[in-house]
């Protein structure tokens, strides 16, 4: 797996500053949890690490190397949106299959990579329904099934159970904890709710206008917040 570092990050939209000299380090194999009120730049910093954004300054590095001007196919990162983005016209193996049949993989090692994501996560009887005919909790697993296959190095998530009920939300939240433990990959997941931060997260880093506000772990948050702002976000309910 990879750390990846994120070292002294700019990004402008035309004149508008949405990220202030970002730094976040992350370590091999860690579960860090960026969360900050709507629009605090959350989604811009993880498109910046997967590649779907340039920078405007600083420098991000994935195991190791400066990843700026490397694009997104060529970083070894794999990410599941909110919204799963699912193609409605394939079955939940040609979804599954489809990010290898780009790269060109053998038909054979399309199948294997499938099998073995679907039996992870309990998708082996699904394999031949499309999107329409599966709940919002499967329709989330197969979109995890995506970024299992390619074997990523790093696991990106934005906000992947918002559209989701509260209850399959605190399932789902148990769910991608155990297949982080079982599969030990680097994970930034993205959210605005604190409990999923506090509950899911090794290390959270509180972000707010563009800026981090404060890193630490869950506990250390809540036991000493460095200044209003993450006391009052960390503090309040959901
Ligand atoms: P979050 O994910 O924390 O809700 P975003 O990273 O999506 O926040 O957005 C941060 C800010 O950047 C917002 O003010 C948003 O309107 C702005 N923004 C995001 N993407 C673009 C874009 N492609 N062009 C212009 N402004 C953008
Ligand atoms: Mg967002």
């Amino acid at each position: 797996m990879a750390t990846v570092e994120v070292s002294r990050v700019t990004k402008f939209f035309g004149s508008t500053q949405v990220l202030k000299d970002v730094t976040v380090s992350i370590d091999d194999g860690e579960f860090v949890v960026l969360v900050g009120p709507s629009g605090c730049g959350k989604s811009t910093l993880l498109r910046l690490i997967a590649g779907l954004e340039n920078i405007t300054a600083g420098t991000i590095s994935i195991g190791g190397r400066v990843v700026n001007t490397v694009p997104p196919k060529d970083r070894d990162i794999a990410m599941v949106f909110q919204n799963y983005a699912l193609y409605p016209h394939m079955t939940v193996f040609e979804n599954m299959a489809f990010s290898l049949k780009l790269a060109g993989a053998p038909k054979q090692v399309m199948e294997e990579e499938v099998a073995r994501a679907a039996k992870i996560l309990g998708l082996g009887q699904l394999l031949h329904r499309y999107p329409r005919q599966l709940s919002g909790g499967q329709r989330q697993r197969v979109a995890m099934g995506r970024a299992i296959v390619r074997n990523p190095q790093v696991f990106l998530f934005d906000e992947p159970l918002s559209n989701l009920d509260a209850k399959l939300r605190v399932a789902m939240r148990a769910e991608i904890k155990e297949l982080h433990q079982r599969l030990k990959v680097t994970t930034i997941y993205v959210t605005h709710d604190q409990i999923e931060a506090m509950t899911m997260a090794d290390k959270i880093v509180v972000m707010n206008h563009g800026v981090v506000e404060q890193i630490g772990p869950p506990l250390e948050l809540y036991d000493r917040p460095a200044n209003l702002f993450v006391a009052g976000f960390i503090g309040s309910p959901a």
